[in-house]
């Protein structure tokens, strides 16, 4: 029988697990119980909806058995059952495929995110286990498998006898050592506390024989054991019970369970309706965005439950793409079990259930806001670029649904203000709500652009993902105030008399501006003097609706079609620089085009464009120089 050896991405994970000092070894058996009872759910399913299948209830249970003498863990179930195939495909390599690669690899120093994270859950068996054997039978074959593995190099797989379909895992528990005494996993009252603690709500009856010391009959002091099968857990699922029942813990612990997230969710809700369409949902906000989420593979969605029947892992209709970071559950007795995916976006019930739902995030979302600042905040660093996102696609028909929800960092608060907050502090004379976009608040925070309406005393919003002013120009306004970008031709800033030159400056030196607009051709639509610089020298501008920053977004796409900004070059007159353009346009053209080439490119540079050639800009430099 030839041993089969682990993927070579899948060995160094398993080595790194089964090593690492991993402080929660009990939850091997909240992953085995996990797959035993979704090895369950879906013969459940089978034989509800097929009625050429017999069915009995009293099949479908977990059953863990605890040899102490010989050290052998045992989970059974009668699920759904592994083929020969399924045993290689399914347990001969760990992480789904490609997601080690996604991670460093050094923060996959130390086991604790990647049992979440990956779905590495059969595998923790090997934490507490020298070997591990699994002996399946699928249902509709007639044939049984023996998947074994000391969890090091590889695994074999042979035939072998069992008679009803379903899955046994053996597990040989570890010697005890000087640091940790694996015999505890072995107890059975330590087994039923970690059931208790992790797989309560598990819907399948976990059986175990509990042993118990009572009086002998007839007897006062002397005892006797005996052995009972007993149903450990309370087989409610978690969001049928009662809210006031369960603790922050109990929500957090079946989050881990499900492997919503490696995180610790900012916030659960949970939904009890009885109404027209009846449902119970456990939804999460997580905390952290999962490593997929901005990948082709990354599926929204909830679990749909039809009255505890598990119907569906990923029904997308439930969730709006500008939640699509919510995990959870939804469960309704008004559903039919037999629906099929493409009726089930037709459904009434669901649609129902789906309006409802994005209501109950909006207003989670708000009073986290409200109430616990902070974490909305760790939610919106994570999540905040789907909120918009959404307020600008399908051409901004939620824009006033999530606008509320918004964040954006403050020139002044130094930090993330809502919309709302902007425009409450707004002096009266203020007519538009300013917003600078870049690279980085740094760098925003350095643009010569931002000098009159810092020096104003008005707020400016920092934009720094591509999406910000796209979905700022879906909105328009907020609170009837228009958004107004710094680089902007009008700012709608009210001038002093004296301040207010630039108009008879324009016309002062218009022979200067159309000579240098002249030099630089078409590459600027204008060269003017500035009202908004106070210490630069030079800043790009633009007339247009089309700002120069999402120029740059929409040039950086694959089908760009080369779309431009219409841009002035502004010219602070103010500037000692000026002086040297003055005198060179009286007596030196060809320092003047010199200098014109040279602040048109600082001024690209400093809009953080592409100089289109540098060697010539280092060059024009060197010349100055020398
Ligand atoms: P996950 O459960 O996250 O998919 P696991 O490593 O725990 O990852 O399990 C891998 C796969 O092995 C499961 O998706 C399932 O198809 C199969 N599997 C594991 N345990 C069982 C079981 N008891 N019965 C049937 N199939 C199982």
């Amino acid at each position: 029988m030839a041993e089969k050896q682990f993927k070579a991405e899948s060995k160094r994970l398993l080595d790194m697990m089964i090593n690492s000092i991993y402080t929660h070894r009990e939850i091997f058996l909240r992953e085995l119980i996990s797959n035993a009872s979704d090895a369950i759910d879906k013969i459940y399913y089978k034989a509800l909806t097929d009625d050429s299948l017999s069915f009995d209830q009293d099949n479908y249970y977990i059953k863990i058995v605890s040899d102490k003498k010989n050290r052998i863990l045992k989970i059974s179930d009668a699920g759904i059952g592994m083929t020969k195939e399924d045993l290689d495909d399914n347990l001969g390599v760990i992480a789904k495929s490609g997601s080690l690669s996604f991670k460093k690899e050094n923060e996959l120093k130390d086991g604790h995110d990647i049992i979440g994270q990956f779905g590495v859950g059969f595998y923790s068996a090997f934490m507490v286990s020298d070997t591990v054997t699994v002996i399946s039978k699928a249902f509709g074959s007639d044939e049984a498998y023996k998947w074994e593995s000391n969890g090091t190099e590889g695994y074999t797989i042979e035939p072998c006898e069992k008679d009803a379909v379903g899955t046994d895992i053996i597990l040989k528990i570890k010697e005890n050592t000087e640091d940790e005494k694996f015999d505890e996993y072995l107890e059975e009252h330590r087994l039923k506390s970690i059931i208790k603690k992790y797989s309560d709500f598990i819907r399948y009856p976990i059986k175990m024989d509990i042993t118990e010391s009572k009086l002998k009959e007839g007897s006062e002091e002397e005892y006797e054991d005996y052995t009972e099968e007993q149903v450990v857990n309370s087989m409610v699922p978690i969001w049928k019970k009662n809210k006031n029942e369960l603790t922050k813990e109990d929500y957090d612990n079946f989050y881990a369970e499900k492997h919503y997230g490696f995180d610790k969710p900012v916030k659960h809700i949970h939904i009890i309706v009885d109404g027209a369409v009846s449902y119970n949902a456990i939804l999460y906000i997580p905390e952290k965005m999962p490593y997929d989420f901005y990948t082709p593979e990354y599926e929204k969605g909830l679990e749909l439950y039809a009255n505890g029947v598990l119907i569906m892992n990923n029904c997308a209709d439930l969730l709006p793409d500008y939640f699509s970071f919510v995990k959870g559950v939804v469960d309704s007795e008004d559903l039919s079990l037999n629906i099929s995916r493409e009726m089930l976006q037709h459904d009434r019930q669901l649609k129902i259930i789906a309006k409802n739902i994005k209501a109950k995030i909006k207003k989670a979302l708000e009073n986290l806001l409200k109430n616990e600042r902070e974490m909305y905040e760790n939610f919106y660093e994570s999540f905040g670029r789907q909120l918009k996102y959404g307020v600008y696609s399908d051409f901004g028909s939620n824009k006033d649904f999530l606008q509320d929800l918004l964040m954006f960092y403050s020139s002044k608060e130094k930090k993330m203000v809502t919309l709302d907050e902007y425009v409450s502090r707004m002096p009266e004379e203020q007519k538009y709500i300013y917003y600078a976009a870049g690279k980085s608040n740094e760098s925003i925070e350095k643009l010569p652009q931002t000098e009159l309406v810092s020096d104003k005393g008005y707020e400016i919003l920092y934009f720094t993902d591509d999406v910000d002013e796209f979905a700022i120009r879906m909105l328009m306004a907020y609170q009837e105030k228009e958004f107004k970008s710094v680089s902007s031709g009008d700012l709608g800033i009210e001038m002093e008399e004296n301040e207010d030159t630039s108009d008879s400056d324009n016309k002062d030196h218009k022979e200067l501006f159309e000579h240098m607009k002249n030099i630089l051709s078409d590459k600027v639509d204008n060269v003017r003097a500035s009202k908004r610089l106070k210490n630069h020298p030079v800043c790009l501008a633009n007339d247009g609706e089309l700002t120069i920053e999402m120029e740059k977004v929409l040039n950086s796409m694959p089908n760009n079609q080369n779309i431009k900004a219409d841009k002035v070059l502004e010219i602070n007159i103010n500037h000692d620089v000026f002086k040297s353009l003055k005198e060179s346009f009286e007596s030196d053209k060809d320092k003047l085009d010199l200098y014109t080439n040279l602040l048109y490119n600082q001024a690209l540079l400093i809009e953080g464009l592409p100089i289109t050639d540098p060697v010539e800009f280092t060059d024009s430099i060197c010349k100055i120089m020398k």
